[in-house]
């Protein structure tokens, strides 16, 4: 068999690996000796602005999280018991579960048919007069139907609060994913595309809400507007909590900001290969490519093949462990989760579902090697069309 030779020599290929782009670890002992670790330092300012400029967000605040931006955001929509929430159903916890900490009902969007994208075609009759927000996510950096969800949106004066964890420097209709929404929140996590470990940014574009989601972020007081000599004591004004990162970790997210577009270019190059690779699995009818929604860019984040079926899906990711190579499925549908299957209306979300099921995640982190990339289509290939 043609991957023989790969046979005999295994190494094992983890699904994401995390990795120095350059200065990191240089400017988080430069943040030691300024002697200023904590939250709001120079690092954190540098990031911020940075992310402000590039992509023109009203406000950038760092986060400790992608949840906690999402947190963040739950509060400053003044979200309250029994408002409703539109989420899709295929999302990680954090999407739903910062809007179920105010009390809020979600109420689960399908998938689309072509991605796993929530359909923007059937959010109209979800919404009802208890609706207060929209939460699209960007599934795999790459954006959901931007234009029909703020116009909707804006009909019924709802809020729309983009889970843009995995889209950083993604574009929709060639407007960068973040500022549609008047709030959306980004992730640092150790997987996503620029990394802190852990750590998050919460984009403000809605200039009313700018001044209370910096007290919210910083415990509910104004100590920012005292930092900056607008008031003569700082005090408790509001509800919030610590939802800023150390200097630390926006030294350590700074090293990777200043490698943006090198990091983006690796992954492209990756996410290239796979697709041209695994094209024939397209053709011959066994294995769906990733689709990229109408309008939207490809920030790389991931590669994904949907199986056809969940018994195939798993053939594949064992396959793949006896040979050393660490593939994922992903999201199992939230409106059947332990948690929210006893309070889910019932309606079916097929599409949802089937992702559930049938879509895997291949290895793609920035040190990973061409060669490394052709073993894997190598090996995907062999299992998915029998040749094992
Ligand atoms: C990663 C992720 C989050 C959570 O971000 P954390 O920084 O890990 O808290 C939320 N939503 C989506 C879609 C994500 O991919």
């Amino acid at each position: 068999m043609s991957s023989s030779s790969w046979l005999a020599h295994p190494v094992a290929i983890p699904f994401n690996k995390p990795y120095l782009a350059g200065r990191e670890l240089l400017y988080m002992e430069q943040a030691v000796r300024a002697g200023h670790i904590s939250g709001d330092g120079p690092f954190t300012r540098r990031c911020s602005q940075w992310l402000t400029q590039r992509y023109g967000f009203g406000r950038a605040l760092l986060t400790t999280s992608g949840t906690d931006a999402l947190e963040l955001a739950a509060l400053l929509c003044r979200i309250e018991p029994g408002d409703e929430v539109i989420v899709p159903s295929y999302t990680f916890v954090s999407t739903a579960n910062a809007f179920v900490l105010r009390g809020a009902r979600i109420v689960f969007a399908d998938s689309g048919p072509d991605s796993p994208h929530l359909d923007a075609e059937q959010l109209a009759a979800l919404i009802t007069p208890r609706t207060r927000a929209i939460v699209p996510v960007h599934y795999a950096g790459m954006g959901c139907q931007l234009d029909l969800i703020a116009d909707l949106a804006q009909r019924h004066g709802l809020w729309v609060v983009e889970d843009a964890a995995q889209a950083i420097n993604g574009y929709f209709q060639d407007r960068p994913l973040g500022t549609w929404g008047q709030l959306a929140a980004f992730s640092f996590h150790e997987t996503k595309n620029i990394s802190a470990g852990e750590g998050g940014m919460l984009a403000v574009n809605e200039a009313a809400l700018q001044a209370r989601a910096e007290i919210i972020r910083e415990k509910g007081t104004n100590r920012a507007a005292y930092f900056r000599g607008e008031v003569d004591k700082y005090t408790w004004v509001d509800v919030g909590s610590s939802f800023l990162p150390s200097d630390l970790t926006a030294a350590f997210l700074w090293g990777q900001l200043e490698e943006l577009d090198h990091i983006q270019a690796r992954r492209s190059q990756l996410w290239q290969l796979y697709y041209q690779a695994l094209q024939p699995l397209q053709t011959a009818g066994v294995a769906r490519l990733p689709v990229v929604p109408a309008g939207a860019s490809n920030n790389a984040h991931l590669f994904y093949l949907v199986c056809r079926s969940l018994a195939e899906r798993s053939r594949l990711i064992e396959h793949l462990r006896r040979h050393g190579i660490l593939a994922v499925f992903h999201y199992q549908s939230l409106h059947r989760s332990p948690f929210f299957a006893p309070h889910h209306d019932g309606r079916p979300l097929p599409h949802a579902d089937r992702y559930s099921d049938c879509l895997v995640r291949l290895p793609l982190f920035h040190e990973l090697s061409e060669a490394d990339v052709l073993r894997i289509c190598e090996l995907v290939t062999d299992c998915l069309l029998g040749r094992t």
